[in-house]
């Protein structure tokens, strides 16, 4: 867990620029965004991805998503709608073993997904 970028991140160890926070999620923008806006939504205890979601740590996920629902009504690029991925899995595309929440939004998306 000591070696996980994104709790590194949570930590202030590594720069973000930082979106959201409360006792349980961080929000931040992603490095390499691929919409206009494209922010990472993550739990700040060390879930390695959705995988591991069971009934002892699954309320941190319905927080995530009341978060991503507040976020979306305070900021326009969200009217239109939007999209919120989670890769799980190498085959899914995960590069970041700590799961997170892309969320997207700012521009129309394809269906389905690549
Ligand atoms: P995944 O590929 O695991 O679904 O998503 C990982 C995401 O983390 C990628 O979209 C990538 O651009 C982002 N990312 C990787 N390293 C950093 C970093 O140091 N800072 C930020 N803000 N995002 C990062
Ligand atoms: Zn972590």
């Amino acid at each position: 867990m000591n070696d996980c970028l994104f709790c590194k991140i949570i930590a202030g160890e590594i720069p973000s620029n930082k979106i959201y926070e409360d006792e349980s999620v961080y929000v931040f923008a992603d490095i390499a965004p691929t919409a206009p806006v494209h922010w990472l939504v993550i739990p700040k205890e060390h879930i390695a991805k959705l995988s591991d979601i069971n009934d002892k740590n699954s309320g941190v996920v319905s927080h995530i998503y009341e978060v991503i629902s507040k976020l979306a009504a305070e900021h326009e690029e969200f009217k239109n709608g939007f999209r919120v991925v989670s890769n799980c899995g190498e085959s899914a595309g995960q590069t970041v073993f700590h799961i997170h929440f892309h969320v997207l939004a700012g521009r129309d998306f394809a269906w389905p997904a690549g």
